[in-house]
């Protein structure tokens, strides 16, 4: 086992203790200011990196999606006014249009990116819900409570990013095979990414880093307050960009350009 993994299991059980045991744990372990970043009580901040060159390397790869899709019972809607993404890809151009300059090659310009929920540490469709049916966990997870959603969908308005979808209809029609082992989403809700929270609460990798590694190993996912972290370790060493991080959402997600 290497040691980012080892060190993400680790912090990955500490957090689920967190979580399940009621009190936040406070972990003892050497963590230090991210400059910018959070101290929470539970001392870890779940973060994703993403190396776009790595990732451009399998172009056409959809495995990130595909392994999204699989485990969280995603609909697959094609008429696009009501399709639901937890995890697309866009061109970069699109992702980071002010990074794109006239003289940019097309081949850097359509780089397809992955895209998602930036778990912004300061996320604004957490302010505008109304029955508080998304909130921002300690360990920075931004959650999204079906139940609690009446479907005003003020929180995709809210959202700079388009992370949010809502159900228009039923969306199980539109599930090629559903999984028993998560819930299914009903209509006149909202849903998104959550970093998956329920595969880290058994100490495992969010669905699409599993997946990408496996096939090239662009994503990294970890505790971005821990400075012994993979993800904090590629943060310090590389300049990294954030979607829109002049709105000072704080996003959680990186991209190396
Ligand atoms: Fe909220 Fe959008 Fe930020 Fe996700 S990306 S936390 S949905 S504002």
């Amino acid at each position: 086992m290497d040691t980012s993994r080892r060190g993400f299991l680790k912090a990955a059980g500490a957090a689920a203790l967190g979580v399940g045991g009621g009190a936040p744990l406070v972990l003892m372990s050497a963590r230090g200011s991210t400059g910018g970043g959070e101290v929470s009580s539970s001392g870890i901040r779940w973060a994703l990196a993403i190396d776009t060159q790595k990732c451009a390397e399998g172009s056409g790869c959809t495995a990130c999606v595909e392994a999204c899709r699989d485990v969280h019972n995603i609909p697959l809607i094609e008429n696009v006014e009501e399709e639901v993404k937890w995890i697309w890809k866009e061109p970069l151009q699109k992702v980071f249009p002010h990074r794109v300059l006239s003289e940019t090659g097309e081949e850097i310009r359509e780089r397809p990116l992955p895209v998602m929920c930036n778990h912004c540490d300061n996320p604004p469709c957490v302010r505008v819900c109304p029955t508080k049916a998304t909130w921002k966990r300690d360990d920075g997870i931004v959650m999204m409570d079906q139940h609690r959603c009446i479907g005003c969908r003020y929180c995709v308005v809210g959202c700079p990013y388009g992370a949010r979808s809502f159900n228009w209809s039923d969306p199980r029609p539109y599930i090629d095979k559903i999984r028993a082992d998560y819930p299914t989403r009903t209509k006149g809700v909202v849903e998104k990414c959550t970093f998956c929270a329920e595969r880290l609460a058994g100490g495992q990798l969010p669905a699409c880093v599993e997946a990408c590694q496996k096939v090239g190993g662009a994503m990294v996912f970890g505790d971005l307050n821990d400075e012994h972290s993979e993800i904090r370790q590629l943060v310090r060493a590389n300049l990294v960009a954030q979607r829109k991080a002049e709105l000072g959402t704080r996003p959680k997600v990186h991209y190396k350009l």
